[in-house]
């Protein structure tokens, strides 16, 4: 089963992928200012039974976390440790932690994290040619057991060549969603797929965004369609190394 868990709400706009923030733009809707985060009332869901004293979470489930902030965000320094606490207790779930900010990871890991937890998969952010040098040389810094990439929204053209190998599990692509999205050019979806490819690295199409290129014609793809197009391009990618 996949779940979500998010620990806590609202984030810091922090580089170019976070212009068009769908919780920025879910909590201006309603009046809420998305810049001061806070603890969720899910916060302890991994630990949280039912009558019957049984985890809600399912032994086995793919968790999701912090989808609605970054759990490497300064501001919630003081409730990452507790976070880490029920992640160590739960070691019969995956924690997948998508993060644009893997520079600070290394500086927020727990004290017996020694060469990362195997139900932690760190994924980090790289929209764009800019940050891609700084997160994927944090990202092959950092001790984990698990390491994947997530180009998304994809910005522009991305080399990622240098770092693509054994130590990264996967590369996930897909454009940008909502009214303003920035278009996302299927030639730079496949550049990143051919170097995958070339590094034996699985690399998955998740979605084509709302405004979506191919051989220079632009295509506004409603929501409902954007898994399902990226899906029918059909060119996902498996691994070509054991895992780690
Ligand atoms: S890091 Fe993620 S949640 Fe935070 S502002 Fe950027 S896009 Fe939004």
């Amino acid at each position: 089963m996949d779940t979500i868990w998010n620990p806590w709400h609202g984030c810091v706009r922090y580089s170019p992928g976070c212009a068009h923030c769908y919780v920025y733009r879910r909590d201006e809707a309603v009046g809420r200012d998305p810049a001061v985060p806070a603890p969720t009332s899910t916060f302890d869901l991994p630990v949280r039974r039912d009558a019957a004293g049984r985890y809600v979470l399912p032994s086995g489930s793919v968790v999701y976390t912090c989808l609605t902030s970054d759990f490497f965000l300064d501001l919630a320094d003081p409730w990452r440790p507790p976070a880490w606490e029920m992640i160590r207790q739960r070691d019969d779930l995956t924690f997948v932690i998508i993060t644009k900010r893997v520079e600070r990871a290394h500086a927020c890991l727990p004290p017996d994290w020694e060469s990362g937890w195997h139900n932690v998969r760190i994924c980090a952010t790289v929209e764009c040619a800019e940050v891609a040098q700084a997160r994927m040389r944090a990202l092959l810094a950092l001790p984990a057991r698990h390491r994947s990439v997530i180009c998304e929204p994809l910005l522009g053209r991305i080399d990622l060549s240098p770092y693509l190998g054994r130590q990264i599990e996967s590369v996930t692509v897909g454009g940008e969603s909502g009214p303003d999205a920035r278009p996302c050019d299927y030639a730079w979806v496949l550049d990143l797929r051919r170097q995958c490819a070339e590094a034996g690295v699985a690399f998955r199409f998740k979605q084509t965004g709302a405004r979506f290129v191919r051989d220079g014609r632009t295509y506004l793809v409603p929501r409902r369609l954007q898994l399902s197009q990226a899906a029918k391009a059909a060119i996902d990618l498996p691994s070509a190394h054991d895992p780690i």
